[in-house]
């Protein structure tokens, strides 16, 4: 159970996910004009275009940011459930309360700094896009 948040910073962290939630589900439909990502991304392969590497470049930059707006809406979803279970706010790995300031700037956080830290740091970078 989470014990270093109130009710009240709970509540607020969830209303605040949720907003965060209904924001990117919006941001996902206006980007892919209301089509499910597996229909978006064969349109995308099936496009056709005379500079082969240009259409290349942008199908990628478009899949790349569609992939992470997926994961942003995964992630929320996931702290929304831990939520309601009751172990939101608890780091993921070594169960650590999460302070809450760290909540507030990122209340889809599921992992304490250090934890987050040593992931960040096996974790193989992105390409920049
Ligand atoms: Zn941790």
């Amino acid at each position: 159970m989470t014990r270093h948040l109130t009710p009240q910073n709970l509540q607020q962290l969830q209303d605040s996910l949720q907003a965060r939630r209904t924001l990117l589900a919006q941001q996902n439909n206006t980007h892919l004009g209301g089509q499910s990502r597996v229909d978006h991304a064969r349109e995308l392969l099936l496009q056709d275009g005379d500079d082969d590497t240009q259409r290349d470049a942008e199908r990628e930059v478009d899949l790349a940011r569609t992939d992470r707006d997926a994961m942003a809406l995964a992630e929320i979803d996931v702290a929304l459930q831990r939520l309601a279970a009751g172990h939101y706010g608890l780091c993921a790995d070594c169960g650590d309360p999460i302070p809450l300031a760290r909540l507030q700037l990122a209340p889809q956080a599921l992992r304490c700094v250090a934890c987050e830290s040593l992931l960040e740091r096996d974790r193989p970078k992105p390409a920049t896009l």
